[in-house]
């Protein structure tokens, strides 16, 4: 059977930054331990809808701050998970980590329990933009976090930053940038400030308190960290991803660089993955799911109680929606995925192996505009973006919805 991955979510915060729109709450934190309890159903449920364990090769943790849960409590969500499913070496398994709330303990705790990738929001070194931004934790958080997580014993350590901020200037991009090279991560994730509504900046810019990012000059600090993380030895495999890697193992189709993320590779590559927790998303046996949004409801539906009626796997109590995927829509969902991967793209080959379809034949009309425009270029059997599609990269995908 095909490895698929598992995302947990964590929706707890110490505080709400100013941008954020994720499915995820501050002050709640008294429903942690019933929130670890109630992940542990939601996985014995999934396992219980199966016949044989599913082999799982990634894991993830993501939020709100997973890092806000006691080593205990990831720990039993570790075993439980392990008892539940097959875990196929070398397992990757990420938690997302806020770095104003770390502690070497914790992180030490954390390699010796099987994690083996952290993902640390640094966001920007500059401490007027993390003050914009909402953020909890200054550069020195940073450098401590990303410190104690070597001295803790982890090899493959993950920076996010946002860019395009409402009148940044390039020069502060370029320092941050520079300051997040100087800790050597072995990941990169790079995101442009996207304004929505409901949040704070959402509300500031609709009473004119803030512009709006330029996105000419975003387009600029997008180039500029293109040309640094180059000339530093990180490969871009995605839009908004970079790992560090020889060149080589990059050469092919292959994203499969030790420190590209698996786990995210799975979404790109639009295979099988189960999502545990409040307002998680799954995608298995060709169907997608979305659970409840509230940690309070979600708790609720997963009390153990001989009512529940048996859910269908990927089903569980928790399921608010389900999606069933045809043929069709896979295909698509393929492509618009598949081509944020920058190297790898969408190979004609395992298209073919998937799908029995030639994927050029199938598309041929969009692959032919697209290609004229200089969006799209074939490499050997891959379909992949070209520069210019990368920049342009919602006119290609509006074309495979
Ligand atoms: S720490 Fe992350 S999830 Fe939590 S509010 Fe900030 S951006 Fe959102």
């Amino acid at each position: 059977m095909i490895p698929h991955s598992i995302y947990i979510h964590i929706p707890f915060c110490r505080q709400r930054c100013n941008y954020c729109d994720f499915n995820t709450y501050a002050g709640l934190h008294e429903l942690i331990p019933a929130y670890s309890d109630a992940l542990i159903q939601e996985i014995q449920i999934l396992a219980s809808g199966l016949d044989q364990p599913l082999p799982v090769h990634t894991i993830y943790f993501g939020g709100g701050t997973p890092s806000l849960l006691p080593a205990e409590s990831l720990e039993k969500l570790l075993e439980a998970l392990n008892s539940a499913f097959r875990f196929d070496p070398p397992i990757e398994i990420t938690l997302e980590a806020n770095p104003g709330a770390l502690s070497l303990s914790y992180l030490r705790d954390l390699r010796g329990m099987g994690f083996n990738r952290i993902s640390l929001g640094m966001q920007s070194a500059h401490p007027g933009e993390l003050v914009f931004l909402g953020r909890s934790h200054d550069y020195g958080d940073v450098v401590n976090g990303v410190e104690w997580a070597r001295l803790a014993g982890f090899d493959n350590l993950s920076l996010d930053l946002i860019f395009g901020l409402p009148e940044q200037r390039i020069a502060v991009w370029r320092d941050s940038l520079d300051l997040a090279l100087r800790l050597s991560p072995e990941h990169f994730s790079l995101y442009a400030l996207s304004i929505e509504h409901g949040t704070p900046l959402g509300r500031w810019a609709d009473r004119g308190l803030i512009p709006l990012p330029d996105p000419d000059e975003a387009a600029d600090m997008y180039e500029l960290a293109k040309e640094k993380l180059d000339s530093a030895g990180y490969i871009q495999y995605e839009i908004s991803n970079w790992a560090k890697s020889p060149i080589a193992d990059f050469q092919y189709q292959t994203s499969s660089s030790r420190f590209a993320c698996k786990h995210n590779l799975q979404y790109w590559r639009n295979l099988p993955y189960l999502g545990v927790g409040a307002g998680a998303h799954g995608y298995a046996n060709n169907v997608r799911t979305a659970n409840v949004l509230s940690p309070r409801e979600y708790i609720h539906r997963l009390l153990p109680s001989p009512l529940h009626p048996p859910t269908p796997f990927p089903q569980t109590p928790a399921t608010l929606e389900t999606n069933p995927i045809d043929r069709d829509t896979e295909m698509r969902e393929t492509m618009l995925m598949g081509l944020r991967l920058t190297r790898e793209g969408v190979s004609d080959e395992r298209f073919q192996a998937r799908f029995g379809v030639d994927l050029s034949r199938i598309f041929a009309e969009e692959i032919s505009e697209l290609v004229n425009l200089g969006l799209l270029e074939w490499v050997d059997d891959r379909l992949r973006l070209t520069a210019r599609g990368c920049l342009l990269g919602n006119q290609v995908f509006v074309r495979f919805v």
